[in-house]
């Protein structure tokens, strides 16, 4: 740690030039100390999934009768989990680096929250949950189609995966209080009130070891926040543990149009 000892307490100039000082030596600390927590959480989630690509390609590559079928789905799944994890970092650096850019358009809400549920429904349906969408007929909306979905498709899947078999998720879209809104509802396992503050931070998990298993990273949410922040909308997480969560999406008023029934 950078330590810095300046022996003035006085009110005047020097003594506010110290403050600054003392201050600035406090954040080097605090972020070198984050990088470090921040270089170590990558490599150990990199070195996970290549350990069981190593492990299972050495028993491959030795046995050539041995159920080489069972090793290749592993070896395959493991180097998908890398290739997702790897993607997800490079956004992040771009998103460090304020090279991240969206391209808001227009485009018809319900259509695009329908294709998301049919990509879905196959996956859930191995759990048997089910999805409603509810979302008003005629509403554009005004943002980059590609990370819009990203987002909903990042918090149906957490939605899916923290949930207990035969589940309800619920995706709403609705004015209220004149905010255009757009809410996520699980009846999942949801979230211990003390991890609720910091779950978009990256790699953040509420259960390491179970999560681990269901092939979380802990790098969505945080991708999650900055891609709505780059839209100027906010997000917020209300969860009850034991009784599920909802994430809602506040829409800036502008990125909303209700067509009017009348359009040519
Ligand atoms: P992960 O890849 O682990 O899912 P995320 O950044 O998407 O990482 O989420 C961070 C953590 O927040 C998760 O590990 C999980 O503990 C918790 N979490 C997120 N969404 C939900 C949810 N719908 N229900 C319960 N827990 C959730």
């Amino acid at each position: 740690d950078l330590s810095v000892e300046i022996p003035v307490n006085s009110k005047d100039e020097l003594g506010q030039l110290a403050d600054s000082i003392r201050t600035l030596a406090r954040e080097w600390n605090h972020l070198r100390r984050e990088r470090s927590e921040f270089l170590a959480s990558i490599s150990h989630e990199l070195r996970t999934p290549l350990t069981y690509i190593k492990g299972y390609a050495d028993i491959a590559r030795k046995n050539s009768h041995a159920d080489n079928g069972t090793y290749l789905n592993i070896i395959y799944e493991e180097a998908n989990k890398l290739s997702d994890m790897i993607k997800n970092l490079f956004d992040l650096a771009k998103m460090d680096r304020n090279s991240f850019q969206i391209q808001k358009q227009n485009f018809p809400l319900l259509p695009m929250l329908e294709q998301i549920e049919h990509k879905l429904s196959p996956a859930f349906q191995n759990k048997n949950v089910t999805l409603t969408v509810r979302c008003k007929k005629n509403i554009l909306l005004l943002a980059d189609p590609i990370r819009f979905e990203q987002v909903i498709i990042n918090l149906l899947d957490n939605a899916y995966k923290y949930s207990e078999p035969h589940s309800h998720i619920h995706l709403n879209v609705k004015k209220e209080e004149g905010i255009w809104k757009l809410i996520i509802k699980d009846n999942g396992k949801g979230i211990p009130k003390e991890d609720l503050p910091y779950i978009f931070e990256r790699f953040y998990r509420v259960d390491k070891s179970r999560t681990r298993s269901l092939g979380g990273t802990g790098l969505g949410l945080a991708i999650v926040k900055e891609i709505i922040e780059a839209h100027g909308w906010e997000i917020h997480a209300y969860s009850q543990e034991g009784v599920g969560t909802t994430m809602e999406i506040w829409l800036q008023g502008g990125d909303i149009i209700e067509e009017t029934a009348a359009r040519r």
